[in-house]
């Protein structure tokens, strides 16, 4: 049961567009959506808002309601694109050991690898 989750590669697709600005023209931010952006506004999804100078998405129910930053304008769709990303081999069991500082045997190995080249250069 479990090999079968991560030995199938996932795919996912989304529908990605620009926040631009209808008065100043100004891109606000992009939207992403597993469900086409262009859906009625009555059946619309939350949708993932990335704001130009944030690092973390926010789920939004409603993008049409957000307003521009610099000028208060409406926003519209710019630059709309279909994008699938493939979620393969994704596990958090292989990521785990390459994180942090390598381990105090590969640090002593290299240490007692470069004392001997050292000594074999002074002689
Ligand atoms: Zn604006």
């Amino acid at each position: 049961m479990t090999t079968e989750i991560f030995s199938k590669p996932l795919r996912r697709t989304f529908f990605v567009a620009d926040l631009k600005c209808y008065m100043c023209g100004s891109v606000v931010g992009s939207v992403e959506s597993e469900q086409p952006l262009t859906a009625a506004p009555h059946t619309s999804r939350p949708v993932l808002v990335r704001q130009a100078g944030s690092a973390t998405p926010t789920a939004t129910l409603n993008w049409r309601h957000m307003r521009c930053d610099r000028c208060g304008g409406p926003l519209f769709l710019d630059e709309s694109d279909v994008i699938t990303r493939r979620y393969e081999d994704y596990n958090w069991l292989d990521e785990r050991p390459r994180r942090g500082p390598p381990p105090k045997r590969l640090i002593e190995e290299r240490r007692r690898e470069r004392e001997l080249l050292e000594s074999q250069q002074a002689a």
